[in-house]
């Protein structure tokens, strides 16, 4: 393993007004992440990349990993006969991946909780998910538990309690004084870095946000290549990109790219979630999102059904509340999974 204390020295979150001090068990900063990932002994760590800033892109890996069959791609196999080839289906594989936007903690603390119940059967707090865990044991599951982390370096513990106005320290602001708000912020891509004053916590450290990192060709950060990389060299079926977002949990609608079979799954897994947790929606099967971004290159790369989920970072809860709406998330997901699979390959293509 590499040391990595020398860059976790001095590294101090920004502050951030109107926010809440942290319970000990939500542990979301990089020295915690290395610390945490080093700690794994059931699992499996690889450093995928580094990022610019010079800090490791783990996954972390549980379950058997079956043997394939040899070196095809999705987009072969779609023309093929066999596209259910992609997979070993006599396991499914999951992918939970968290940081994309650093100051989105969220999620990352919600998979150091992920890998103590694994590890150890009790979560960060000692209390035990015993559901989730029979549930994991049917699959192989791919953790990245922080892929921004150069973001992570600076990005606060949680905004919960914050409004937009308060976001100021964790945004991207140019010489000339002006801040990049979202979602004017997507007319760059990458962000012109000799104009930067501050860099905000969307981005790595060459200005790249990874989730939109996700143009066939132009694909630039070694982040995204290691999403691309192990989402095709694990044969994933199912991927949630854990995000978060203001007052309300919820999953993004799936976007038009997707296979027609993968957006009726992501609504079903919404809807029977939403149920779960009483959330009422208020749109119907066929809402659809016209964006795309790397959920979508995944998706093409891999066939596997990809969705974002978006924690409720703002609103004002206990904070346990976060963790078990995620979980409740995690569960429904691998229900379904044990159900019908998750990405039917060969009913996927049929017209
Ligand atoms: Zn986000």
């Amino acid at each position: 393993m590499n040391d990595y204390s020398q860059l976790c020295k001095n590294l101090v979150p920004r502050k951030v007004e109107h926010t809440y001090e942290r319970p000990s068990w939500w542990r979301v900063r990089i020295p915690e992440i290395i610390e945490d990932v080093n700690a794994v002994k059931k699992g499996k760590v690889e450093v995928l990349t580094h990022t610019p800033g010079g800090f490791p892109v783990y996954a972390v890996t549980y379950g058997e990993k079956l043997p394939q069959h040899g070196p095809v791609n999705w987009p072969s196999l779609t023309g093929s006969r066999r596209p259910e080839l992609y997979t070993n289906t006599k396991q499914q594989t999951l992918m939970f991946m968290a940081g994309i936007h650093a100051e989105e903690a969220e999620g990352v603390m919600t998979l150091s909780n992920f890998i103590s119940l694994m590890e150890t059967g009790v979560d960060r707090r000692g209390v035990a998910r015993p559901h989730l865990m029979e549930l994991a044991k049917n699959y192989r599951i791919v953790l990245l538990p922080c892929v921004n982390m150069d973001g992570r370096s600076f990005g606060p513990d949680c905004l919960m309690g914050c409004t937009p106005e308060d976001y100021g320290p964790i945004q991207t602001r140019l010489k000339n004084g002006k801040y990049l708000v979202w979602p004017d912020l997507k007319e760059y891509f990458p962000l012109p870095m000799d104009q930067v004053d501050q860099l905000g916590t969307y981005y790595n450290f060459e200005g790249v946000n990874i989730q939109l990192d996700a143009a066939p060709g132009n694909i630039i950060s070694n982040e995204a290549k290691a999403i691309l990389k192990i989402a095709h060299d694990e044969r994933i079926d199912c991927m949630v990109n854990m995000h978060s977002a203001r007052e309300n949990p919820h999953f993004v609608h799936p976007t038009i790219i997707n296979l027609p079979g993968n957006f009726k799954t992501v609504h079903a897994i919404n809807r029977i979630w939403s149920e779960k947790i009483g959330r009422k929606l208020g749109y119907g099967e066929e809402a659809c999102s016209v964006q795309c971004d790397i959920n979508d290159a995944v998706s093409l790369a891999t066939g596997a059904v990809t969705m974002t989920y978006e924690f409720a970072a703002l609103r004002v809860e206990k904070f346990d509340n976060k963790l078990e709406t995620a979980y409740a998330m995690m569960e429904t997901v691998m229900e379904y999974g044990m159900e019908r699979p998750l990405a039917p390959r060969k009913a996927l293509l049929s017209k």
